[in-house]
């Protein structure tokens, strides 16, 4: 607390950074999910100022390291920074100064640095050996997997750590990691942690809608906004540079609303005045690629339309993320249509600058993800934005700040017991024989498509392939997204020879419940009840089937 005080400048600790800086300061190994902003740095920084010894930084970006570095000094906290082009005689003196004994509380190196300086590496050797290498820190955690899908060469090398520096405690930090990302940087980095550390990712100020785009989608957001946001600040993303101008220029001169578009393609200088116009609210609305966004602290922004499907509902979380940062209701709306999805796919197939395949088949499952989260009308989707990140979230909660929590009408349920059962026997059969499948192929697989990993995992010759055939795809993924809900079914990241992870899904031991319903009658007479009450709590999968209104003959 006196270090709070006297070297922060700061009152209290905020949740969980206490119980992250006593781990910390413990000795042990710690996970740190909290969002961004919500002070995940002082986790590291004020054990490092109150214990002996060096704490070493790893972080991506110059810009987060001359800044940490900026406001340390500023505290006068003894802390260096070695960057690629720091000038030798500066890189010299903070050798010399770890050689000689005297290393800094903390210092912040890129991971090209740790990795490809040798004369780095042999003094933090060097300070190890005198049992002064207090802890490493890696910062921006998630880009050591590439299920981040923006991972950084010299972040897979940070694996060596471990082996390396051994009995060197490690902090992993990061603001987004799904569930498998998190299993996939604990793994990578050889933590040995008590728990994660984990705030939660709830938005409670924002809500989320998802609207079919119909015949005139610019007039329908024109007139949301002119109903609900007439003065307000908000943003419209488009995935088009051309889209962009043009909905821009639909909403000023059809709709009286004052629009400017913002994309990669405009001119540096009026990208500044537009983000200028916007932020002083001389504009109103930014009509913008995602080259909007970075680095956007402007509190009071009202509405984040997503006018085009994002790529991924991670993406989908950090856009919305920029409304309501003051904390007062805000609202997103996601407009989508079926169109449009196919287009986006196609696009991806014939991307030329995507170099693998499997990079390919990442991006294309992302999108399906968004694609089952907008035609999901059923469960809460502020749940299913929080399920991305691997949080679970209970619907009564969300306060009807939902479009699917306010509209429960017209919801059919239908037992899908058998067809859960099926897919958990499939499952079993598929483990005796080593095939794996991913959330997708399990659909496939249930339906009887002929696909060509399909046949290649000898999934066809199994009896219960296409043994729900009579369903329709859209259905069986439904069952299969809800059995994950249920935790029936559970992911499981695998890395492949060549480093690349994949997640397969695998049946948990919760799945039993599922299976006992059908050998309730063959149960001993003591586990009846037990089975009976687990079958009942998997047993019914719920989602929405959209009626047509019977026509007047
Ligand atoms: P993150 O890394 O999680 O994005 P930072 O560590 O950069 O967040 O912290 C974000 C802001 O919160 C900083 O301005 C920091 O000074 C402030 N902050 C952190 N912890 C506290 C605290 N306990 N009390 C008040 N402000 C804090």
């Amino acid at each position: 607390m006196r270090a709070l005080r006297n070297e922060f400048g700061l009152q209290f600790f905020r949740a969980l950074q206490l119980k992250a800086i006593c781990e910390v300061m413990d000795g042990r190994d710690v996970f740190v999910l909290f969002p961004t902003g919500s002070g995940k740095s002082l986790t590291f920084q004020l054990p490092a100022v109150v214990q002996d010894g060096l704490t070493v930084v790893v972080s991506p970006l110059r810009s987060l390291i001359v800044d940490q570095h900026r406001a340390l000094r500023k505290r006068q906290i003894d802390v260096e920074y070695l960057l690629g082009d720091t000038p030798e005689s500066q890189k010299q003196a903070v050798r010399q100064r770890c050689r000689n004994g005297n290393a800094p509380k903390l210092l912040y190196l890129t991971p090209e640095m740790l990795q490809m300086s040798d004369s780095m590496v042999s003094v933090l050797k060097q300070v190890h050996s005198q049992n002064k290498l207090r802890r490493f820190v890696i910062d921006e955690a998630h880009l050591i997997t590439d299920w981040g899908r923006t991972f950084r060469d010299s972040y897979v090398h940070l694996s060596q750590i471990r082996v390396m520096y051994p009995g060197v405690p490690i902090s992993a930090l990061t603001a987004t990691a799904n569930a498998e990302v998190q299993e996939d940087i604990i793994s990578r980095l050889n933590l040995n942690i008590r728990e994660q550390l984990k705030l939660s990712f709830n938005r409670q100020n924002l809500d989320y809608e998802v609207r079919l785009k119909k015949k005139d989608p610019v007039g329908d957001m024109a007139a949301y906004i002119l109903e609900n946001h007439p003065r307000d600040t908000g943003i419209v993303y488009c995935t088009s540079r051309d889209r962009c101008e043009e909905v821009a220029k639909m909403l000023r001169e059809k709709y009286n609303l004052s629009a400017r578009h913002y994309h990669a393609q405009v001119a540096d200088g009026d990208k500044n005045r537009v983000q200028e116009l916007w932020s002083s609210g001389e504009v109103q609305i930014i009509v913008a690629t995602i080259a909007f966004g970075m680095g956007i602290d402007k509190a009071e922004v009202r509405f984040v339309i997503h006018f085009s499907i994002p790529g991924s509902l991670k993406a989908y979380y950090q856009e919305t993320g920029r409304a309501g940062r003051d904390g007062k209701l805000a609202h997103c709306i996601l407009y989508y249509s079926q169109a449009e999805y196919f287009g986006r796919m196609d696009r991806i197939i014939k991307d030329k600058d995507i170099k693998t395949d499997i990079e390919r088949q990442w991006q294309l499952d992302d999108l399906k993800h968004v694609m089952r989260y907008c035609t999901n009308e059923v469960r809460c989707r502020r749940q299913q934005v929080l399920a991305y990140f691997g949080e679970e979230f209970d619907p009564a909660h969300c306060r009807q700040l939902c479009n699917n929590c306010r509209n429960q009408d017209g919801i059919l349920s239908e037992d899908h017991t058998d067809t859960a059962q099926k897919a958990v026997r499939l499952f079993e059969n598929l483990q005796r024989s080593g095939a794996r499948l991913t959330r997708n192929q399990l659909a496939l697989a249930l339906k009887g498509s002929r696909v060509k990993d399909m046949v290649k995992k000898g999934v066809t010759n199994d009896p219960l392939y296409g043994s729900c055939s009579n369903l329709q795809q859209n259905v069986l993924e439904r069952v299969v997204e809800e059995m994950c809900h249920a935790g029936m079914l559970a992911s499981e990241v695998v890395q492949n020879g060549s480093g690349y992870s994949n997640t397969y899904l695998s049946v948990s031991h919760q799945a039993r419940p599922a299976l006992c319903l059908a050998s309730y009658a063959r149960a001993s007479p003591v586990a009846r009840p037990r089975c009976k009450r687990a079958a009942e709590r998997t047993e019914e999968t719920q989602y929405r089937i959209s009626r047509q209104k019977p026509r007047r003959p």
